[in-house]
């Protein structure tokens, strides 16, 4: 049984990302320039590591009514975002429920659609603002054995299937559901903070050529399939993979800590 959990969940956080295609800008914002927030994936890199631009930072947390991630996993968030950045001026989150879209099974273009319908905060003088959307439903793809538990698909935006990721955890022979949120929230931000040579110059030769954008080292939280073997051990004993030292290697060297 903790096999299958185990293989399910290898499966899962194989595809958990895809930093792939930017969707267009599809809206409005009231005239604000919200430009510098609807750019490619890690290209903020810098900017969200240190506090050369932005010394504060700000997380929009909207979720479909019924799927608030744990305070636990936001707080673990905000803990692992503090210890890899420079943001004197503070990490916050603000976070509010919006009436369900419908869409399930969602794209990635719908979910940036929900973004522009929705997203309130954009970067300011000194803050840099992050959209963090949790879906209520699967994402577009998924099948018995592969599904998408997020994707960090701009620079300052990512989505978690938190229906997705409720499905798999806080079972008999599962993780914890605050574990297995922590740990795709954890893996989806570093894309947007530039991992895996994704905006943050890698410092060594640590992408793994088979997964691109992802790190080669399997205990890594950004291998592409972070929970596989001592991985998915570690996720279902409570904790969250961290990141090797080459990883946080590349994100010192462009400007974080
Ligand atoms: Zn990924
Ligand atoms: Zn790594």
């Amino acid at each position: 049984m903790k096999k299958l959990v185990a293989l399910f969940l290898f499966i899962s956080i194989a595809v958990s990302c895809s930093k792939d295609e930017t969707p267009g800008d599809n809206g409005g914002n009231n005239g604000n320039n919200i430009s510098a927030n609807l750019q490619p994936t890690g290209s903020s890199s810098r900017d969200l590591l240190s506090d050369n631009t932005f010394e504060s930072l700000v997380i929009e947390l909207v979720y479909v009514e019924g799927n608030q991630p744990t305070q636990a996993a936001v707080n673990n968030l905000v803990s692992f975002i503090g210890a890899r950045t420079y943001k004197p001026g503070g990490i916050t989150v603000q976070s509010r429920s919006i009436p369900s879209p419908g869409l399930s099974p969602y794209t990635t273009q719908e979910i940036a659609d929900i973004e522009s319908a929705n997203r309130t905060l954009y970067n300011t003088s000194n803050t840099i603002a992050v959209w963090a959307f949790f879906a209520d439903g699967k994402a577009e793809g998924d099948t018995n054995t592969q599904v998408t538990l997020g994707t960090a698909y701009r620079n300052t935006s990512f989505v978690i299937y938190e229906a997705t990721v409720k499905s798999l955890s806080g079972g008999a022979f599962e993780p914890s559901t605050s574990v297995l949120e922590s740990a795709v929230m954890q893996h989806e931000f570093c894309h947007i903070l530039g991992l895996t040579n994704l905006g943050a110059p890698m410092q060594s030769a640590h992408e793994d050529p088979s997964h691109s954008k992802h790190c080669d080292v399997e205990s890594c939280l950004m291998y592409y399939a972070a929970a596989t073997g001592e991985g998915i051990t570690m996720v279902s004993g409570g904790n969250v993979p961290e990141l090797d030292p080459q990883c946080i290697a590349d994100l010192q060297a462009n400007g974080g800590r």
